[in-house]
């Protein structure tokens, strides 16, 4: 069966098909079945682009990318089989991340406003229910990162005092303790499921998924506000060119919880 959902291996981030993740920039994605072996070895290092594409090719089973690899490389992937098959006796389950840092964009600033509806929404893994961002994180006992997944629709953000701030693009959502909620799971639950996890992987631990939906009060986003011409707004001042605060690949917007911050502060 093809896959159309495809996994980061440094940062364990599900995604559409690409080239580069689009939250953290690896160039280490690949579908999901084909990296799934990757995410047992605990100490997994592709140094570059070109070894990553050799291993992704030999995961395959490809004999079409046989032929052109190179006498050292072949050995090189001789030594990953014998120690795949080794260490396959002690395999548990997929071995965690730390939770890979957000970070900010050059320039950024954060706003704090309310969440509205813009154009669309995505579904909740959880429910369906339609909402703007949504993070979700399967995390093992110890809390490690398994696999993650984020949506994000565009939205509006009223800012308090001033107006509206489209934002858009790659999302995260960074405070997670007051917009997230908790379930445990195992393989096979249909959350999993819709996050694009493979029904086969063992996969268990605990979900924790973190919503923003509509009208969402006490949001604090960061990000780099620049001017785009939005047709939707054309009706609007200045021919609809308005503030857009897009996140992009390798620098997604941030989206925490107000009162967390404060509370940090
Ligand atoms: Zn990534």
């Amino acid at each position: 069966m093809e896959s159309s959902t495809f996994c980061c291996v440094q940062c364990r981030l599900l995604q559409p098909p690409t080239i580069t993740c689009v939250e953290c920039a690896a160039p280490m994605t690949a579908p999901v079945e084909l990296v799934r072996e990757l995410l047992y070895y605990r100490d997994m290092q592709i140094g570059n682009h070109r070894d990553w594409t050799m291993v992704t090719a030999f995961l395959a089973g490809s004999s079409l990318a046989m032929p052109v690899l190179a006498p050292l490389a072949v050995g090189g992937i001789i030594a990953l089989a014998i120690h795949k098959i080794r260490t396959r006796q002690q395999r548990r389950g997929i071995v965690g991340i730390d939770m890979p840092a957000a970070v900010a964009a050059q320039g950024s600033t954060t706003i704090y406003g309310v969440a509205r509806r813009f154009r669309s929404t995505v579904s909740s893994i959880l429910d369906d229910a339609p909402v703007l961002v949504e993070h979700a994180v399967i995390k093992d006992r110890a809390g490690a990162v398994l696999l993650r997944r984020c949506e994000a629709a565009p939205f509006l953000l009223e800012v308090e005092g001033s107006g509206s701030v489209l934002i858009a693009g790659v999302a995260r959502v960074t405070t997670t303790s007051s917009l997230a909620q908790r379930f445990a799971v195992k393989r096979g639950d249909p959350r999993l499921g819709r996050m694009g996890v493979p029904a086969d992987l063992a996969v268990t631990g605990q979900l924790e998924v973190a919503s923003v939906p509509i009208d969402r009060t006490d949001l604090a986003i960061t990000g780099v506000i620049e001017e785009e011409a939005v047709a939707e707004l054309a009706f609007h001042r200045d021919g609809g060119r308005i503030p857009v605060m897009r996140g992009r690949v390798g620098a997604p917007v941030l989206v925490a919880d107000r009162r967390l911050i404060a509370a940090a502060l």
